[in-house]
């Protein structure tokens, strides 16, 4: 049987034909070189892949080279086989390989075949939920025959509940118990900042699962004791709960440690046997083979000049403070307490990601090819195909609407809503100008205001737009927000 080389984000048992395939694994020194990563996101690849090849023993070569061209001059001569890689430039190598043959991708609910057949049939009106149900459809998930279960495909309306006053009631998720492996993986990562490897985030104990053991551990804790609560405060943030009741799988997900239609398969299996809302397992369903699925195949549908779409002509660099996670010079508290979880886990859930740190963005106009890099070095479940959709067309909306219907811009008054933060903020929510201006509020129109010729258009933003018209302390506004620039907040 061929050797199959597996990239470090393809080491679940479904990247293999067969239990006892050979196997070529790599680690690149040269990847860490490119780029500043976060500490831990660094800690869990290099984690994850050599519990992988200690896993394997001997029916693997593991090979830690500076770079991939070096690892595969010492195994010439032996063909291989890779699954296709999930980034634009890892593909073009191994296609330009001798002796390498490439494979149909893994770990993704949908095949190539299958989404182009669905995108090219929908003339140019890519959206994704459309694409989910007709995933749902295909792949038979949560259907009663041909309805969806329960007669709704979506269950979004019971699963936007602001955060119970009283916080969540439910058990941790299982932490990972670190090894000899992350023993090693510390000096070494030590070591190379000794060298002059740069990382960003701090660094800390390993949060996230970087073995399949750990990474089914926590889906099942998840399934069993944390799913019914995620549904309804999925949206919701909560300063001292950065986990709330969300899987924390996205990581192991993205190292190809769990396939996601299993994970499905076992969330719809609690739905049937009664341990588990409909609407908490249809926002999880959605979340693994909608969204997840649509943001990989729109990474290679829309082409690679897609991740320089800059539609609304946000022109200015991230700022230093945003980019070195230097949380302690932020006053608003929202964005301190996520700006500090990025910093010290690597991790915060959706809403942050999009709400906090990307409307932030959005209202500044940075430029959304540098904020993409960005999420993608510092967010441990980061890589170039998630990271690019999610920022280019959803959080920045650099693509004019391609993929969503409006801009995920907000005032302080949904982070008001949604969290626990505007209470001990420093900031009034209700406050567009002053000293106590909310930046999100301030910049909320602001950004309508610097926007107004690109968005006129956009039915959805109809109402903002007439209110825009009508405030009377608009040009005060601008002025404030041109001083306030691109500083920390
Ligand atoms: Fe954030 Fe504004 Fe609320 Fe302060 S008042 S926490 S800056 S939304």
């Amino acid at each position: 049987m061929i050797r199959r080389w597996l990239f470090a984000d393809q080491l679940g048992p479904h990247f293999l034909d067969a239990p006892r395939q050979p196997v070529l694994l790599v680690e690149s020194k040269a990847v860490f070189r490119r780029r500043a990563f976060h500490r831990q996101k660094a800690h869990l690849v290099l984690s994850a892949l050599r519990h992988r090849a200690a896993e394997l023993g001997d029916q693997a070569i593991f090979l830690r080279t500076e770079t991939y061209a070096e690892a595969l001059r010492k195994v010439s001569g032996e063909p291989l086989d890779v699954c296709h890689p999930t980034s634009r430039r890892a593909h073009e190598f191994v296609q330009g390989l001798d002796g390498v043959t490439v494979r149909p991708p893994r770990g993704f609910a949908t095949s190539p075949a299958s989404f182009v057949a669905w995108a090219d049939g929908r003339h140019g009106r890519l959206r994704m939920e459309d694409f989910y149900r007709d995933a749902r459809r295909r792949l038979d998930v949560l259907m009663d025959g041909d309805a969806p279960a329960g007669g709704r495909w979506n269950l979004d309306t019971e699963n936007r509940q602001p955060p119970p006053r009283e916080g969540m009631e439910v058990p941790a998720p299982p932490m990972p118990v670190e090894d000899e492996i992350d023993e090693g993986v510390r000096a070494d990562l030590d070591q190379w900042e000794r060298e002059g490897i740069r990382f960003v985030g701090a660094d800390g104990p390993r949060l996230f699962p970087a073995t399949r053991a750990e990474a089914l551990a926590r889906l099942r804790h998840f399934i069993n004791h944390r799913l019914s609560a995620f549904g309804p405060y999925e949206d919701a943030m909560l300063a001292d709960d950065p986990w709330m009741a969300h899987s924390m799988l996205s990581a192991p997900l993205n190292l190809g440690l769990i396939d996601p239609l299993d994970a499905v398969r076992r969330a719809e299996d609690a739905y049937r046997a009664g341990k588990a809302p409909l609407s908490s397992v249809e926002g999880f369903v959605r979340q693994l083979i909608g969204w997840r699925d649509y943001i990989w195949h729109l990474y290679w549908y829309f082409g690679a000049d897609y991740g320089g779409a800059d539609g609304l002509r946000a022109t200015r660099p991230v700022p230093s403070w945003f980019q070195s996670l230097d949380a302690d010079s932020v006053e608003a508290r929202c964005l301190a307490d996520v700006l500090r979880g990025v910093r010290d886990r690597g991790w915060v859930h959706h809403i942050p990601r999009l709400m906090v740190l990307g409307n932030y963005a959005l209202q500044r106009g940075w430029r959304p090819a540098e904020l993409v890099d960005w999420f993608h070095r510092s967010f441990v479940d980061g890589y170039e195909w998630v990271m690019t959709a999610n920022v280019i067309g959803m959080s920045q909306y650099a693509d004019l609407g391609a993929m969503t219907t409006k801009p995920y811009a907000a005032g302080g008054a949904y982070i008001n809503r949604m969290s626990d933060y505007c209470r001990g903020c420093r900031y009034d929510p209700r406050s567009r100008l002053g000293v106590n201006a909310c930046p999100y509020t301030a910049g909320y129109w602001s950004f309508l205001d610097r926007n107004r010729g690109r968005l006129l258009g956009n039915a959805r933003l109809g109402q903002a737009m007439r209110q825009l018209d009508r405030l009377e302390d608009l040009g005060a506004v601008r002025d404030q927000e041109r001083d306030r620039g691109d500083r920390a907040p």
